[in-house]
């Protein structure tokens, strides 16, 4: 693959190995307008280069515009390191890593992501401060799952306030696909706001878990996308919403914490011929990346926590920017990202 083709609006894409360490890494840093690149590592044994330059340029350019819709004076960037987590995982690897996040001079700040973990981060932190979202016990907020949870219920209620005209979740039906970190949490906040729960998950445990502790109903994995109900939140795996699925949901909102949850940017276009309101997804699942990126102006529980209910009010925001241009929410919501990044893009430089 030609990188200048595949990343060409990148300010850095930077490749490092260290052979001794088994590190070989690539680090994308999408934009840097509003400020520093924020963006976890992800460590996955990825088949070819390739695949990782793919993926790493696109989560580091969705990264750019969570931050900026989110009212955050950072950029977008991302980290993949090429390796399998349960088996080549070490401090000299995770070190490494590190040595190469710290060349970059503050211009990427890294933290957690699919395959690291917050221990990881404490690693990383021994040789860059460039890194948030470590452990409690070294200056990290810790997981933000259910700070994440609580910006997605933000985002149904401005959802269903835009759909049916009231903010009650009282009696509406709300299914989640996938009851892990951020499902779980979301399900205890639905269930005290009165709302009629079903969960999904592949894993016994996970749903086990959230049935003891909040008497929710279940429904097989394989079917919880078709699953009748007001709001479909997907809280698993990207891709879910493509060509394949839409036809089969019987819901009218989609708003979840999944990453990537559309296949393909088009995909929204159907969603909003077919009378369904996505709220997009790096607009209501960024209270994790709200919470870690305080932690460099001294993590304060009210300031997060302020800044991820007002996710609410960003969506209703770009539900009206995307009737007025006519476009769908998930164009709308970049297009609402670049307005900021054009609006203040030049007073970092
Ligand atoms: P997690 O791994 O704790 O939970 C995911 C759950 O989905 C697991 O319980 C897994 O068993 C389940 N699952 C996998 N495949 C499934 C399927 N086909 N059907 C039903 N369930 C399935 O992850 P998480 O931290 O809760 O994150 C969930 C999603 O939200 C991910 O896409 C993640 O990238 C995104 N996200 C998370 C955060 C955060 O703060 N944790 C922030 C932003 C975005």
């Amino acid at each position: 693959m030609n990188v200048f083709e595949a990343a060409p609006d990148f300010e850095r894409v930077v490749f490092a190995t260290d052979p001794a360490a088994g590190l070989r890494t690539i680090i994308a840093v999408h934009s840097t307008k509003l400020g520093p690149a924020v963006g976890g590592c992800r460590i996955q044994p990825y088949a070819t280069e390739d695949e990782a330059l793919r993926d790493v340029t696109r989560l580091a350019e969705s990264m750019t515009w969570k931050a900026a819709a989110a009212g955050l004076d950072l950029g977008g960037g991302k980290a993949v390191v090429i390796a399998d987590p349960a088996r080549d995982r070490s401090e000299a690897l995770l070190r490494a890593f590190g040595r190469v996040v710290d060349s970059l001079g503050g211009r990427y700040i890294t933290s957690v992501d699919v395959g690291s973990t917050t221990e990881d981060l404490d690693q990383i932190r021994k040789e860059t401060k460039c890194v948030v979202g470590t452990s409690p016990f070294h200056g990290g907020s810790g997981d933000p799952s259910p700070i994440t949870a609580r910006g997605v219920l933000a985002g149904i209620k401005s959802s269903v306030h835009h759909t049916f005209r009231g903010t009650e979740l009282g009696g509406r039906r709300v299914a989640i696909q996938g009851a892990g970190k951020v499902g779980y949490a979301l399900t205890g906040l639905l269930v005290a706001e009165g709302a009629d729960v079903v969960v999904a998950d592949t894993s016994v445990d996970n749903v086990g878990r959230a049935v003891n502790e909040f008497g929710v109903e279940t429904m097989p994995a394989d079917q919880s996308l078709e699953a009748a109900c007001d709001v479909l939140a997907p809280c698993a795996l990207g891709g879910v919403i493509n060509d394949e699925t839409i036809p089969r949901l019987k819901c009218r909102i989609v708003c979840g914490s999944a990453n990537n949850q559309l296949e393909d940017l088009d995909n929204a276009d159907a969603m909003r011929r077919a009378g369904i309101l996505y709220a997009p997804d790096f607009i209501v699942n960024a209270g994790g990346l709200i919470s870690v990126a305080d932690e460099l102006v001294g993590w304060n529980r009210d300031r997060v926590l302020s800044r991820v209910d007002s996710i609410g009010r960003t969506l209703l925001d770009l539900l009206h920017l995307a009737q007025v241009l006519n476009m769908s929410t998930a164009q709308a919501a970049v297009e609402y990202a670049k307005r900021r990044i054009k609006k203040l893009g030049q007073l970092n430089r």
